[in-house]
Order: structure tokens, then sequence, then C-alpha cells
């Protein structure tokens, strides 16, 4: 089956289908469409994003709920607001030639009257996050008791943002006969659990080979020392002028964070996380698919669902938690029959997850080597060059034109290039000239790697599992206890009633003191410094089973002197400071409302 009238959807859905521009049912609507309109059967549909999903389950809804009735007969779960707007949109994009349709949306952050109030006027359809539903039905704003469908979209994220017990709830209030229609990019262990517990003899449909990239996108990784990594980011984005790009960092604070960084260095950058406002995330998503800014970082969960074609690159800043991940992470490029890389900048001890990755995508990566200056300068010249050669002539600048032609009116066309380009040239020359090699020897532990125990203290701290911390938590929390920078707490390891991280020596007394007077939960928190060669835990507290060492692995900072190199590649004045030439494309509309939400 090939087209949308052999699904055997009625006219006035083709008409809008046709009004929308598809010509043709994608792999999972063409699965899922017939299935769902001729049986009442349960369904679990795994398929990648951006396979055209909602119209999988959105036209099947429409064609099967009652638009005369002012009851709510249909009912779809998803993770985020971005996603339940633009699910919400689309539906009534689908069903805009069903008389009577009233499609709403509930999420958190907006009045929680007004949309009680649109679900009042017989929403026969609800769009919802969990957090909110739930909400709502505690409340007894909306009834769900006389549903006839259950949609859990994007189930996987749901889940993976602690939503289980929520979605449990919500659907406790729903009826038993109605059917569910669980539809997920993965199938991790959690989302079996989910089809199992409230599905009955679900239909299955996978897409693709399960978990497998765009064929359209290539994989690139580069081998960075970890405090490198800033700076290695600058580096890809320098090398490619016209980036226009998703860059994912696995927490929200990494997200702030190096979103902020890009643009003091004067890129277009914009954050997205879920700490922003929906009226933040709506302007920097604005900004983004208006190209205003070039460079997008979010987390995993902000990202899902960004429907922007035209991405010419995906940079994993930091590689996911879970391997999975990866594959939607990837998937944001390559998209509509255009090419897209996917790069990843990660550090020695992670190497061994690209061999990972490589296993879950079938397909290989490429290492690559972060761009030396010079090739950055190169690249950026030719980029102006272009820039220059297609620039529309703009003839409100006659009128002074014969003030410059006098200027150089001695100059011969040569010399004037070569002046005219050295103005930006040097710029970056002066800023490149010195950087070091980022790219990281991937043999074993370097001289200055071992090195680095010298310049690093290491702290016994009298908290632990057993006070609810994991290596990810306790760093959050020391960081932000600390306020040390990204990198600066490292070789954070665990155990149950207590932990050891390590900070630069010169953050030493910064700890100390902190902890001297620090009650948490009533209690005292205590630091203490260890011996200095302690690496796999410290024999003072018997034998401790780590058992996540490869984690902690991923914090081994490396080099000596780097503080000096770092200053050069990120601390100097970056070469995108100035304000005659920025090489990024719409250089007028720089976000500079989007700083420092
Ligand atoms: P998913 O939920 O699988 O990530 P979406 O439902 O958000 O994907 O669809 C991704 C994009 O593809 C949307 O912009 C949607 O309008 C578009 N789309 C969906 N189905 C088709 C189709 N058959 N032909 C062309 N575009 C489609
Ligand atoms: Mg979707």
């Amino acid at each position: 089956m090939n087209t949308f009238q052999q699904l055997g959807l009625e006219d006035h859905l083709l008409q809008a289908i046709k009004d929308l521009g598809f010509e043709t049912p994608s792999e999972v609507q063409q699965k899922a469409i017939p299935t769902l309109l001729s049986e009442e059967n349960d369904l679990v549909a795994l398929a990648q994003t951006g396979t055209g999903k909602t119209a999988a389950f959105g036209f099947p809804m429409l064609q099967k709920i009652d638009v005369n009735s002012r009851t709510t007969q249909g009912l779809i779960l998803s993770p985020t607001r971005e996603l339940c707007l633009q699910i919400t949109n689309e539906i009534k994009l689908y069903g805009k030639y069903c008389k009577g349709l009233n499609v709403t949306a509930i999420y958190g952050g907006a009045s929680i009257t007004e949309q009680a109030k649109n679900v009042k006027r017989g929403a026969q359809i609800i769009v919802a996050t969990p957090g909110r539903m739930k909400d709502m039905i505690s409340r007894r704003l909306v009834d769900i008791s006389k549903i006839d469908y259950a949609v859990l979209d994007e189930a996987d994220e749901m889940l993976n943002m602690g939503f289980f017990e929520d979605i449990k709830s919500i659907l406790s209030h729903t009826p038993q006969e109605k059917s569910t229609w669980l539809f997920s990019a993965t199938m991790p262990k959690e989302v079996s659990i989910i089809a199992k517990k409230f599905m009955v003899a679900p239909n299955e449909i996978t897409v693709g080979s399960k978990n497998t990239g765009s064929k359209n996108v290539s994989h690139e990784f580069y081998l960075v020392g970890s405090r490198d990594r800033y700076a290695a980011l600058k580096r890809l984005a320098d090398a490619h002028p016209n980036i226009f790009s998703v860059i994912f960092c696995r927490t929200k604070r990494d997200t702030q964070k190096v979103a902020e960084k890009l643009i003091e260095d004067g890129y277009s950058a914009g954050a997205l996380h879920g700490d922003l406002s929906q009226n933040q995330r709506d302007i920097v998503m604005k900004s983004f698919r208006n190209k205003q800014i070039q460079m997008l970082v979010a987390t995993d969960v902000a990202a899902r669902g960004i429907d922007v074609d035209d991405i010419t690159h995906v940079i994993n800043y930091q590689l996911p938690d879970e391997i999975e991940t990866y594959t939607h992470r990837s998937g944001r490029t390559g998209r509509a029959g255009k090419t897209g890389v996917s790069m990843v900048i990660i550090t020695k001890s992670e190497q061994r997850k690209i061999k990972t990755i490589e296993k879950i995508i079938q397909k290989g990566f490429v290492k690559k080597d972060i761009p030396d200056g010079m090739e950055i300068c190169e690249v950026q010249l030719k980029a102006l060059a272009h820039k220059i050669h297609d620039t529309e002539i703009n003839h409100e600048i006659d009128p002074y034109l014969e003030e410059i032609n006098l200027l150089f009116e001695e100059s011969s066309k040569e010399e004037l290039i070569k002046k005219f380009f050295s103005v930006e040239f040097t710029r970056f020359f002066n800023y490149y000239k010195k950087a070091k090699n980022l790219n990281s020897p991937s043999g074993k532990d370097s001289f200055l790697e071992k090195n680095q125990d010298d310049q690093s203290a290491r702290f016994f701290i009298n908290i632990g599992k057993k006070d609810g911390y994991d290596w990810m938590s306790m760093k959050d929390f020391l960081r932000d206890a600390l306020q040390l920078g990204q990198d600066d707490v490292f070789k954070v390891d665990v155990k149950d009633s207590f932990s050891f991280f390590n900070t630069e020596t010169v953050n030493m007394p910064k700890v100390l003191e902190f902890f001297s007077d620090f009650k948490q939960n009533g209690r005292y928190i205590n630091v203490e410094i260890t011996e200095k060669k302690e690496r796999r835990g410290n024999r003072r507290f018997g034998n401790q089973k780590g058992g996540r060492s490869r984690r902690k692995d991923s914090f081994r900072s490396d080099g000596n002197g780097r503080r000096k190199e770092r200053s050069r590649d990120n601390g100097g004045r970056s070469p995108r400071r100035s304000s005659d030439f920025k090489p990024q494309g719409n250089s007028s509309s720089r976000p500079r409302r989007n700083r420092r939400k």
C-alpha cells in the first residue's frame, strides 16, 4: 500500500492530508493506520523520531471519534510541553475539516483555569503532559472516565523523565475497555513493562531495523582531553562557518553554561532546557527556526521533537548516559533527504562507548582530528570570500563611496583584496596562531595525565549513596555548592555512606572553608583531604567495591599546563568578538535577548 486513500481514511481527512502536502504515507503510517482503523486492539509501535508517528495515531483517532459528542474520547500523553503543543497543532491540522472538533492541550507552566475552560467546551481529544494531567484529574477539572483511546507518545522518554507513577495514576481513571496505543522510538525494559502492565495482547509494529540511524547521517568522533571539550566545540564551530546545529549536553546546567559561554564568545547560540520558562523556550525555538540561532544547546528531553529539517550537524558535547539516546540525537540531522553529520566529542576513557554505539547503529564512526588553528583560518577566509562574492550590493552606501574611492585611488585590486581579507584573517590568525593541538593521543595514559595528580587534591566527604547521591548528583551538588565550573570537580566516587572527589589544588582552601560549617538536613557535612595516592578507594575505609569506576574514569582530566593552554583557546579574546565580521549567517539579528536566562 502506498497511498493514503488505500489506508482506509475518509475523504475529509484525505483532503487535509493533501493540504498538508503529504504525498505518501510513511512506513509507520502504512502499518499503523489500517490496523488502528479496523481493529480495537492495543498497539505498540516502535519507530524513530521524525517518522510521522503523530499522523499514524492522529488520523485513526480522528476518524474514530464522534465529533458530535462533547465527551472526551481520546487522551494523548506526551513528555514535554513542546511536544504537547506540537501534537495539538498537528491534530488540529489533520482535523481541519472535522466540523465541531475540539482538541485541547494540557501542560504545566500555563494557566490551569484557561485549560480547564477549554476542556469544558467539550474537548473530544486532550493532549497532555502527565504532570499537569494528574493535577487536573485530582482537581476534577477533566473527566477521562469515558475515553475510548489512550495514546502514550514517546513512551520511552516519558519513562526516562520519571512519569511512570503519573501515567499509572492517570490510566487508573480511564475505562478498562479503551484501546491503548503506545508509540516509542526505543524499547527499553521500562517500556515493555508498561506494555505488559497496561495493555492487552497488543499488536506490534516495528519500523526499520530497530534503533539504526538515518542513512544520511555520517558519524565522527573527536578525542580530546576532558578539559578541552569547550575549546574543541568552538573549533568545530569555527571550522564550519555555515553550521546550523543542535549541541547536546547531559545536564540542564551544562546546557545553560555552554550556551552562555558560546554567546559570550560571540557565537549565535541559545539554550533549550527544562529550567527555562515556556516563554523563554518559545523564543529560543523561534530564533532557531528562523536561523537567528546557529547553535542550539539542548538537553535530550528538551530537544525531543524539535522538528527542524535542515540541521547540518549534531554535536554530542557529552555522550548521553543511555547509549540508545544517541540515535535520537543523531536523528535530528540528515532529515528530509539531506545529509548530516553527527559529531561526538569524547575523552579517552569514553572511547569504548563508540564501539557500543557502532553496534547499535550498525554504522562505523570516523575518527577525526579537531582542526588546528591554520585550518580554521583558511576555512574562515574562504567562507568570507564566498560570502562577499555572493553579497548583494546595498546602494545605501553609494553616497559615501566617493570618499572611499579617493582613499584607495592608488591601490590595485590585488592590494585591496589582500588588505581587505587581512582584516579578518589577522584576527583569526592572532587568535589561533599559538593554539595548541587539542587532540588527545589515543594510546595509554600520557605522562601529562599521570602528573595531574600533583595538581589536584582528593577529598573525602561524609555523604554517599545512603543520602541519595550517585556520582552524577554528587558532582552536581559539589559544583553548585562550591560554585565551581563544569570540569572542576572530577573523579567523583560515591560509596554507601561517604564519597571521594577531586578538585584542583587551587580550589582546596575554598572546599575546606565551605564545608567547615555546612549543614544538610540538620547534619554537619565533613570534608577531609585524603592521601594523595588514593586512586581506587581509600584503604582507610576498608575494601570498597566501587563498581562504577568506568564512569569515574570519564572525569579523569588531562594535561599539565592545560590552564595556560586553556586561556588561549577559550579565555582569550575570541575571534568571534569583533563586530565587523561575523562569518556566521545572520549577524544583525543575533539573539542577545536570549542571553543569561
Ligand atoms: P515523530 O512523532 O515520529 O517524531 P512527527 O509525527 O512529528 O514524527 O512527524 C515529523 C514531520 O514529518 C512532521 O513535520 C510531519 O508533519 C511530517 N510528516 C508526517 N507524515 C508525513 C508524510 N506522510 N509525508 C510527509 N511529511 C510527513
Ligand atoms: Mg512524535
